[in-house]
């Protein structure tokens, strides 16, 4: 592992000679009336392994959430729940659409959404609970299919973070009306960019099918567009990379918790830290490893990252609220309804993203456990 004597990268693929030769061959045939034939294996090996019904591949996850809304007819006048604290990609579609986003804290926990304050959000121009699968940990899906069913509100199950993650015996992404899933080359499982949506909604999934290409019903041989709609698609040579990838899936999730493991026996020793949750019920496949060291330490998650910095080992933030970012400056509105006190304050200011990618190897692990004992020392 000499490549990374230098610096410790944050994330990272494992790339296989099957994931070469599965591109190599589509590059080659994967045209004419084959030209669908990589998307559908990587579909239905998909499907199977969440257990839902439809998936379709698309360039990214973004465009997902884009469709899921789309697909459910939300539009101007519109509120949407989601989480404050999360990747801006979970939210920006509800802009795309026109609707407005609600924020809503998270819990302390499992760092996903919390159903209190998504109750408390709810007025009579609610059409959506986006709730976000942190960093591989599961939201509260029962209580949240429970509050969506009361009010007839859809349930968008933003699984992008969390491939192989399990709540009830059920994987992430089959918990909500649709999933949605990345796989941006940092992702559990990547094709380089790419995403995929799921749902066991024959309806919601015919309406995806059209509008990813244009508002064409699937099938149309003869242009005649029946709305206008999105160039949503996922190229052969991704879907070849990602079929690949998902035959391999077992081992992927086996060494994502297995780095999990070796980061929680390099780091037992030390305290008042608190690492990824897996409660009662749950299984994390543990997407990012990530550390909220407690506030005696009076150390922010910027200070940490450059003591991790110094010590030649990148990181990243815990995502920031969105609430606080410039990109919704204009949009007072959307944090209407979140608590004084957010529990995701404390949460995102101190909170860092370890290194958790494939290339991480026990040795690896020590040196990022050791370089986080010196700064907290310090
Ligand atoms: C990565 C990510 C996305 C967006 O994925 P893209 O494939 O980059 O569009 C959405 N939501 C969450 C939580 C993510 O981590």
């Amino acid at each position: 592992m000499s490549q990374f004597q230098d610096v410790i990268p944050v994330a990272g693929p494992w790339v296989t000679e099957r994931e070469v030769e599965y591109v190599a061959d589509a590059a080659r045939n994967a045209w004419f009336s084959n030209h669908y034939e990589y998307n559908r294996r990587f579909e239905e090996a998909f499907a199977a392994y969440v257990g839902v019904k439809h998936a379709v591949s698309l360039p990214h996850c973004t465009a997902a959430i884009h469709l899921s809304l789309a697909a459910a007819g939300i539009g101007p006048g519109d509120e949407v729940i989601v989480p404050d604290v999360t990747w801006i990609a979970s939210v920006a579609p509800v802009i795309y659409v026109g609707a407005t986003p609600i924020f809503s804290d998270i819990k302390k926990d499992t760092w996903c959404i919390d159903p209190k304050s998504v109750e408390a959000a709810i007025t009579p121009r609610t059409k959506a609970i986006i709730g976000v699968d942190l960093y591989g940990s599961m939201a509260d899906w029962a209580e949240l299919r429970r509050i969506a069913e009361r009010h007839g509100l859809m349930l968008i199950e933003d699984a992008a973070e969390a491939l192989g993650s399990e709540y009830g015996g059920k994987k992430a992404g089959a918990l909500g009306d649709t999933g949605v899933f990345s796989f941006h080359g940092s992702k559990t499982l990547t094709t380089g960019e790419g995403g995929m949506f799921v749902t066991n909604d024959d309806h919601l999934h015919k309406r995806v099918m059209t509008l990813r290409d244009h508002g064409r019903p699937p099938g149309d041989k003869l242009f005649l567009n029946t709305e206008v709609g999105f160039k949503y698609k996922m190229s052969a040579l991704q879907a070849a990379f990602g079929l690949a990838q998902i035959e391999r899936v077992e081992e992927l999730i086996t060494r994502k918790r297995q780095i999990f493991s070796w980061y929680r026996e390099a780091l037992g020793d030390i305290g008042g830290i608190t690492l990824n949750a897996e409660p009662q019920g749950t299984l994390n496949s543990y997407w990012m490893v990530t550390v909220i060291p407690d506030a005696s330490f009076g150390m922010d998650k910027f200070a940490l990252m450059e003591g991790f910095r110094e010590r030649k080992i990148d990181t990243r933030p815990f995502f920031s609220p969105l609430s606080s970012l410039p990109a919704f400056a204009d949009r007072p509105g959307s944090s209407a309804y979140m608590p004084a006190q957010p529990a995701g304050e404390f949460i995102a200011k101190s909170g860092v993203n370890l290194p958790s990618g494939y290339h991480m190897t026990p040795d690896l692990v020590r040196r990022v456990a050791d370089a986080l004992k010196q700064i907290l020392k310090a």
